[in-house]
């Protein structure tokens, strides 16, 4: 999120994080809202069906058109499937995916920083750990996934921000 945040202003793109769609709905109390908030709070994963939803009314809008940072999503192989599905229906693609490398304690600590400041629920230690889990079991073989189809740069997370946004913004520019 700190590093889409980062490229989209850098950059003439937009930012589509899924989970703060999906926290705006719980904190407008829609229906929608309602059916996931209990779901966020334990880690796991809102169904795929209602991600497409969402993510594809961005896809296509014309005005993000080929601009989109995908923060977040896809979260695992059928939406990476169902991604590429949208894209080619709306005449776009990928140019790169980045993997952000951080360790669990990294992780854990940066959450409670960022929780004193955002107060998401889901910002708790045991939460954390199942997010961190349902990454390694769901998310995961996405990274062979795009390694296969060379789009894939691995980029090392555990460094500052800065340091960070350097990498970034010189891999976007050769692209
Ligand atoms: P995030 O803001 O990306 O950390 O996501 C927070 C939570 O929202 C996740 O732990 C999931 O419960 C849910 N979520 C966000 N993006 C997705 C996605 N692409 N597919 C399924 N659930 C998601």
């Amino acid at each position: 999120g700190t590093q889409a945040d980062f490229i989209v202003n850098n950059y003439n793109l937009y930012q589509l994080s899924t989970g703060e769609l999906l926290r705006s709905e719980i904190k407008n109390k829609t229906n929608l809202g309602k059916e996931i908030s209990s779901i966020i709070n334990t880690g796991s994963l809102v169904s795929d069906a209602i991600v497409k939803k969402l993510v594809e009314i961005f896809i296509s809008d014309k005005k993000f058109k080929n601009r989109l940072i995908f923060d977040g999503y896809p979260r695992n192989l059928a939406q990476a499937k169902t991604l590429e599905e949208m894209l080619k229906k709306y005449d776009q693609k990928i140019d790169l995916v980045l993997k952000l490398t951080v360790s669990l304690e990294t992780i854990k600590k940066r959450i409670m920083d960022r929780k004193s400041q955002e107060k998401r629920a889901d910002d708790n230690e045991d939460t954390a750990i199942k997010r961190f889990k349902t990454y390694e079991i769901t998310t995961e073989p996405l990274i062979e996934y795009y390694k296969k189809m060379n789009l894939l740069k691995e980029i090392d997370g555990e460094r500052t921000i800065d340091q960070i946004n350097k990498e970034i913004s010189d891999i976007i520019d050769l692209i």
